[in-house]
C-alpha cells in the first residue's frame, strides 16, 4: 500500500466538534473522511497497519464525541461518500448521502415513500445501521440490500444482505451486532424512469444551493428547506403538506435550534409512555449542568446551550437514568452513542 497516499486521506489534530450536531468534542489525533469506497479501504488499511481502532461515522447526529479522544482511535467519517445512481441491481446510494436527499429526489420523482427521511438528520449508512425511523416508517421499509464490510475481513472485501435478513426492529439491525461497516445500499424505487430523472434534477439543484457544513444543525434546515422550495417554485407547486408537517413537528420541538443529538433515550415500550414524556413526568425538563441542559421543549432531547462539554451531557444522562430507576423501575436505554474517552 502506498505510503503517501494513505497518509494524504489522514488529518492530524481535528476538533471533532465540527463533525457532530452536538458540535462537542476534542481534537482527535487522526482523522480521515474518504470520498470513495477505495480511499476508505486505504485508510482501513493504514489503520491496520498502525493498531489504531477505528471508529466509523456519518454526520455525526447521533453520537457524543469525547472530550479527550484516545490517541490510538482514528475517526472516519463516511459524510463525503455522496454518489448515486441507477446500475444493473437497482437504485445504488452511497453510505454518505444525507437521507433528507431521498426525500428530494423522490419528490423530483413523483413519490412520497421517503418523505419521512426530509429533515431526518443523518446519512443513508447510519440510517441502514440502525433502523432510523419517523413515527410509523423506518428505514428498513425503503431498503432492498445494503453493502457492508466486515471490518475483520483481511481484504475488506465489499459484501451484500437482502433487507429480509438485516434482523431488523425498533432501532435495531445486525449490523449492531457486528463489525461492519455499511458503505452503499440499494434503495426500493417505483418507477424507475422517473428516478432517473429525479436523480439528474436534484442533482443539477445541488449546484444552485449553498451547501455547508451539514453538522451545523441550522445549515442542514435551510439547506434541505430550500432545495424543496426552489423545486417547488421551478414546478411551479408547492412544497407538499407532508414536508410542511415535518417543518412544523421538528419546528415545535425545536430541533435545528440548538445543538443536540436528537432523542437521547430509546422509547421502552414496555412501560407503555415514550420517554419525553416519561422524563416529563418527573419534571425534568431545563434540568441544567455545565454548558448543557435537558431540552425545554422535550423531555428526551439534551441540548447544548453554547459551552457544553461531553461530561456535562453524560452527566445528565445518568441523572435521567437514576432518577427513571427510581421513579419507575426500570433504566432507560441510550440511543445515543458515547464514544470512549481517552481517561
Ligand atoms: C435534531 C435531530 C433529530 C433527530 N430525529 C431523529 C428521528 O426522528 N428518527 C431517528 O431515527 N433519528 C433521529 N435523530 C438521530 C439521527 O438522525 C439518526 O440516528 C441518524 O441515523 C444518525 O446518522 P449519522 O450519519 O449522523 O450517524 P452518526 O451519528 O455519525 O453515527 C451514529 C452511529 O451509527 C454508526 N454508523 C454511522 N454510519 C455508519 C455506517 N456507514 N456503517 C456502520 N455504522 C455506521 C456510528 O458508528 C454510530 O454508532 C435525530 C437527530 C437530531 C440531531
Amino acid at each position: 500500500m502506498n505510503t503517501q497516499r494513505q497518509e494524504k486521506l489522514i488529518q492530524n489534530n481535528v476538533d471533532l466538534s465540527s463533525y457532530s450536531t452536538y458540535e462537542i468534542g476534542g481534537k482527535a489525533k487522526y482523522l480521515a473522511a474518504p470520498g470513495t469506497i477505495e480511499e476508505l479501504k486505504t485508510v482501513l488499511e493504514y489503520a491496520r497497519q498502525n493498531e489504531l481502532a477505528p471508529f466509523l461515522f456519518g454526520m455525526g447526529s447521533n453520537i457524543l464525541f469525547p472530550d479527550e479522544p484516545m490517541e490510538k482511535m482514528i475517526f472516519i467519517s463516511l459524510k463525503e461518500l455522496k454518489e448515486t445512481n441507477i446500475d444493473e441491481k437497482g437504485w445504488f446510494v452511497s453510505a454518505g448521502m444525507p437521507m433528507s436527499h431521498l426525500a428530494l429526489i423522490g419528490l423530483a420523482s413523483g413519490t412520497s415513500d421517503y418523505d419521512f427521511c426530509f429533515l431526518l438528520p443523518g446519512t443513508v449508512g447510519a440510517g441502514v445501521y440502525m433502523n432510523a425511523k419517523y413515527y410509523n416508517r423506518q428505514i428498513c421499509d425503503i431498503l432492498d440490500t445494503a453493502l457492508y464490510i466486515d471490518m475483520n475481513d483481511p481484504e475488506f472485501k465489499v459484501q451484500s444482505i437482502h433487507v429480509d435478513t438485516c434482523d431488523y426492529s425498533y432501532k435495531n439491525s445486525i449490523f449492531m451486532k457486528n463489525n461492519w461497516t455499511i458503505v452503499g445500499a440499494y434503495i426500493k424505487h417505483p418507477n424507475f424512469e422517473e428516478l432517473s430523472k429525479g436523480i439528474k434534477e436534484i442533482s443539477r439543484l445541488e449546484k444552485i444551493v449553498d451547501y455547508k457544513n451539514p453538522s451545523e444543525l441550522p445549515n442542514f434546515f435551510k439547506y434541505y428547506t430550500t432545495m424543496a422550495e426552489t423545486w417547488a417554485k421551478e414546478n411551479n407547486g408547492q412544497v407538499p403538506e407532508s414536508f410542511e408537517n415535518v417543518v412544523k413537528d421538528r419546528g415545535s420541538k425545536f430541533h435545528f435550534d440548538y445543538p443536540s443529538c436528537g432523542s437521547v433515550f430509546k422509547n421502552n415500550y414496555d412501560f407503555g409512555e415514550p420517554m419525553g414524556k416519561v422524563v416529563d413526568r418527573l419534571n425534568m425538563r431545563g434540568t441544567v449542568r455545565g454548558g448543557a441542559s435537558i431540552s425545554a421543549w422535550h423531555g428526551n432531547m439534551i441540548v447544548n446551550q453554547g459551552e457544553a462539554k461531553a461530561e456535562d451531557i453524560v452527566h445528565l444522562i445518568d441523572q435521567v437514568k437514576k432518577s427513571v430507576k427510581e421513579a419507575f423501575d426500570f433504566v432507560p436505554e441510550e440511543e445515543l452513542i458515547i464514544v470512549q474517552s481517552k481517561s
